[in-house]
């Protein structure tokens, strides 16, 4: 396969692909997508309230993430539970409610019918269980599609839901294909200096850039790219003699 990749890029994917797969490796962590230990904690329970997590990637569009991410715990404190038969029995009108009196979300009428949709959707198709959408060792491309079809989720947040159940939890999938890159600000100012794709690329250009440099995942890249991202290739002032990448990057647009 000719990827016209120079002797430096080569270097620069294999420290990127190793050190996904050290990441990929680690024993099984814990989300920390709020700073909130509780509510971390309720969406970490995939076994038993599998469900937090769906409806957490669900309130994860237009608002800050950890804000989006509290919402189910907000629900669970007030209900006094997350058991998906609680939250069945809510009705459209009151989770509206709830939304707007709390300012949970910046879409407070949309992001509530999307929350109660969510449940319906697990009631009717995952039998009340939302760990169905992910049992049997199933394809990637199934469990991102299955995450496409509750409404609000979009490509990126139904691949970053696939990264975290096979990076973080654990959860057993057939292959790794389908699950793309999350083409966030730090992945594309990294891809960009480095010069895996041009000042000027697009996010679908990120996306299929990091499909055409590993096939097998092109996700693995998202987290150690998100970490040199956040901790050495910072807008101004990036650390580059620190960064693991330093011997090989070009330093495209550094000053
Ligand atoms: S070497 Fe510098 S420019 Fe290149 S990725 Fe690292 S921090 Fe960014």
């Amino acid at each position: 396969m000719n990827l016209e990749l120079s002797t430096d890029q080569k270097q620069i994917i294999d420290i990127l692909v190793k050190q996904g797969n050290v990441n990929l490796n680690k024993p099984r962590g814990k989300v920390g997508f709020t700073r909130n230990t509780d509510a971390d904690d309720l969406l970490d329970d995939i076994s038993g309230h599998p469900h937090a997590f769906v409806l957490g990637c669900v309130m994860d569009r237009q608002i800050r993430a950890d804000r989006a991410w509290i919402i189910p715990y907000r629900f669970s404190y007030e209900l006094g539970g997350f058991e998906f038969e609680r939250l069945l029995k809510l009705e459209p009108d009151w989770i509206r409610n709830f939304f707007i009196q709390n300012s949970l979300h910046r879409f407070p009428n949309r992001m509530a019918d999307n929350f109660y949709h969510a449940i319906q959707m697990i009631h009717q198709k995952y039998h009340g269980d939302a760990a169905n959408i992910w049992a049997g060792t199933p394809m990637s491309a199934t469990v991102t599609r299955r995450f496409l079809q509750f409404g609000g989720v979009g490509p990126k947040i139904a691949t970053m839901a696939a990264n975290v159940l096979v990076k973080v939890f654990k959860v057993p999938f057939a292959d790794t294909t389908y699950i793309d890159i999350s083409p966030d600000v730090q992945v594309r100012r990294v891809f960009t200096r480095s010069g895996l794709v041009g000042e000027k690329a697009s996010n679908d250009e990120v996306i299929y850039r990091a499909r055409e440099l590993n096939p097998a995942y092109p996700g693995i890249f998202d987290e150690v790219v998100w970490e040199i991202g956040e901790g050495w290739c910072r807008p101004s002032n990036p650390r580059c003699g620190e960064c693991c990448l330093h011997e090989y990057c070009p330093r495209i647009g550094v000053g």
